[in-house]
């Protein structure tokens, strides 16, 4: 049973904000509490962290949410941290509901600036339990309108020692406003907590299921967010499967990964929702058939998916659940073949793989990624390994034949040793093997050169330009015009991130950055000016709008250099560019933003 998030009964201004996030369905909890919450009943909800609680609750509040002076939802969170989370989840599933606004208010921030801000108006406030007290005492926040309190992560806030404070403000919150709370866990204080000051809440419980999970290898690496397609790549040259099914957590992530996939010669294609059911049959039929080494995917469109010999999974976002996980790789390793499964996991998401090493009983042993040197090693052995077997098959003569003609013809003193030439053909292959010119550099420089680290001191990537695309000083500029402009909202550092960050090119090639109503100029060294058009029309997204980029041939030649320096931090009034951007640019940042 699917249900769409249109079925939920949302308005079109949040359906759009869901679609902007790039989720395709709404999860279990999302199901279960929006409908709910929505009829204006008290529940309580339980289930596992990330699967999506605060749009469970966040979507019926925004729904609800009208434009004016006074609080009409507060949310309570155990810490600073998961208060600006929550509030920052709300606000960008409010971006498309007008003169909305959603307040975080925590310790450790001075008060008077939060004091101003509630002066201001805001619909939704986000606090912790001590610091919404404070405002209360204070008659800074006043609870008389509020129509829904939250209580998120209850069993924390209790377990911290907040149940005063949350006592005190469920009180001073009026008779008639819904109180939601939703908790990991059901301790006897929820319990009692939730019968003191709920009205026959609704229980929502998503329960774990009986798993059983398939006995293959199973691997994970701890990456940056904008590590993961280079650990990506690693991990399919240092294999070299035959069919590998990633999966990512948004259509956008699928979108962009089998596009970086297929810039760096791989056969990979992208399935999702949106696709319609030609385009998916024409690829699941490439994928059956050996016509594609890899599909990315989302949970939702892998669910149709009945191929057999899938070598690979690899969960290039980690699921949201344990049954997410379970499900993923279940994919591999089937009928009686060898699988293997591999997940990427971010500094935030250690939790995550720690809870599904706990429910999950299974062996996921954390791996290094393999290095370059490794990458190369271990394909040349491959290689070798194939020479060896071509050797004791034999059969050879015709092609022996070939060798001597060739040698003959190009070497006439006849001094270039068969040891060359098998030299040469080996380079030759492993080349093609990479099949990108990037990485051909690279072997070609790990061939003879020591190790060398991947990255420099912070394993940050190298960039992706290979060294002789790189500008020399006093080059000249080239003017690139670019369809997003102040209607989008553009900002130049989302316009440098997304350029930087797209096509590997050093922030120190962009020069001035014009940007005009409906469009932006910016000026790149000419040099790299072809690099970057191409990169920037395969389908890049710059403040939601899909770029196209031209020479802007009006104004070409050189011009003086002005380099891009940083505006004014985000947020900060008075500057030029000081709005806030958002949901800028594409590439490195939004990787890191999605995650
Ligand atoms: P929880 O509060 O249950 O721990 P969160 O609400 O923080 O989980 O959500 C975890 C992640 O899942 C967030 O990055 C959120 O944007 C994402 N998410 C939420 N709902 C969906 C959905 N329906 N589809 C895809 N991703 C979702
Ligand atoms: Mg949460």
């Amino acid at each position: 049973m699917t249900v769409s998030f249109e079925a939920l009964g949302l308005s079109p201004e949040l359906l759009k904000a869901v679609e902007d996030l790039g989720f395709e369905e709404p999860s279990p909890i999302q199901i279960l509490a929006i409908p709910s919450l929505l009829a204006g009943r008290d529940a309580v909800g339980q289930a596992q962290t990330g699967t999506g609680k605060t749009a469970a609750f966040g979507l019926p509040i925004l729904e609800k949410a009208v434009p004016g002076r006074s609080v009409q939802a507060l949310v309570l969170c155990p810490t600073r941290e998961l208060a600006i989370q929550v509030s920052e989840e709300l606000s960008k599933l409010a971006v498309h509901k007008r003169a909305i606004s959603i307040l975080p208010i925590y310790g450790g921030q001075p008060i008077e600036r939060q004091i101003r801000a509630l002066a201001k108006g805001a619909q939704v406030v986000v606090g912790t339990p001590g610091r919404v007290i404070d405002h209360l005492q204070r008659g800074t926040l006043r609870l008389s309108d509020a129509g829904i309190v939250v209580l998120d992560e209850a069993d924390e806030m209790l377990d911290m020692g907040f149940r005063e404070d949350i006592e005190a403000i469920l009180e001073q919150s009026p008779a008639d406003c819904q109180k939601v709370l939703f908790s990991a866990t059901m301790p006897q204080p929820i319990r009692e907590l939730s019968k003191r000051f709920l009205r026959e809440p609704e229980m929502l419980t998503i329960a774990h299921k009986m798993l059983t999970v398939p006995a293959i290898e199973q691997v994970y690496y701890e990456v940056r967010p904008y590590q993961k397609m280079d650990a990506l790549c690693r991990v399919l040259d240092s294999q070299g499967f035959r069919k590998a099914l990633v999966f990512c957590a948004t259509k956008r992530s699928v979108d962009e990964v089998s596009i970086h996939l297929q810039q760096r010669g791989y056969q990979a294609d992208g399935l999702h929702g949106d696709l319609n059911q030609t385009q998916r049959d024409r690829v699941m039929s490439r994928f059956r058939t050996d016509g594609l080494e890899i599909l990315v995917a989302t949970d939702v469109a892998a669910r149709g998916i009945d191929v057999d010999d899938v070598d690979a999974v690899i969960n290039y976002d980690i699921p949201h659940d344990i049954e997410g996980y379970v499900h993923r790789i279940g994919r591999t390793g089937r009928a009686g073949r060898e699988g293997k499964a591999f997940t990427f996991v971010t500094v935030r998401e250690q939790y995550k793989i720690r809870e599904i090493i706990r429910y999950t009983k299974a062996r996921i042993t954390q791996g290094q990624l393999p290095t370059l040197r490794d990458v190369h090693n271990i394909r040349t052995s491959k290689l070798l390994e194939e020479v060896r077997r071509t050797l004791a098959e034999g059969s050879l003569d015709r092609w022996r034949v070939l060798v001597e003609e060739f040698q003959n013809e190009q070497f006439p003193d006849g001094d270039v040793p068969a040891r060359d030439i098998s030299a040469a053909l080996l380079k030759l292959l492993m080349q093609r093997d990479f099949g990108n010119q990037d990485n051909a550099n690279e072997i070609d420089a790990l061939a003879v050169e020591p190790r060398r680290p991947a990255g420099d001191a912070d394993g940050r990537p190298k960039s992706k330009v290979p060294p002789r695309l790189r500008r020399p000083e006093n080059e000249s500029m080239c003017r690139l015009q670019v369809n997003v402009g102040h209607t989008h909202d553009v900002t130049p550092r989302a316009l440098v991130g997304a350029i930087t960050g797209e096509s590997g090119i050093p922030g120190r090639s962009i020069g001035a950055i014009d940007i005009q109503k409906h469009c932006s100029v910016v000026e790149v060294s000419a040099e790299l000016a072809d690099h970057v058009l191409a990169v920037l029309n395969k389908g890049v997204f710059i403040s939601g709008v899909k770029v196209s980029a031209t020479k802007d041939e009006g104004s070409d030649g050189p011009r003086p250099r002005k380099p891009f320096k940083p505006g004014p931090r985000r947020g900060h009034p008075g500057g030029k560019f000081g709005k806030k951007p958002r949901g800028a640019t594409s590439g490195r940042k939004a990787y890191e933003e999605s995650h």
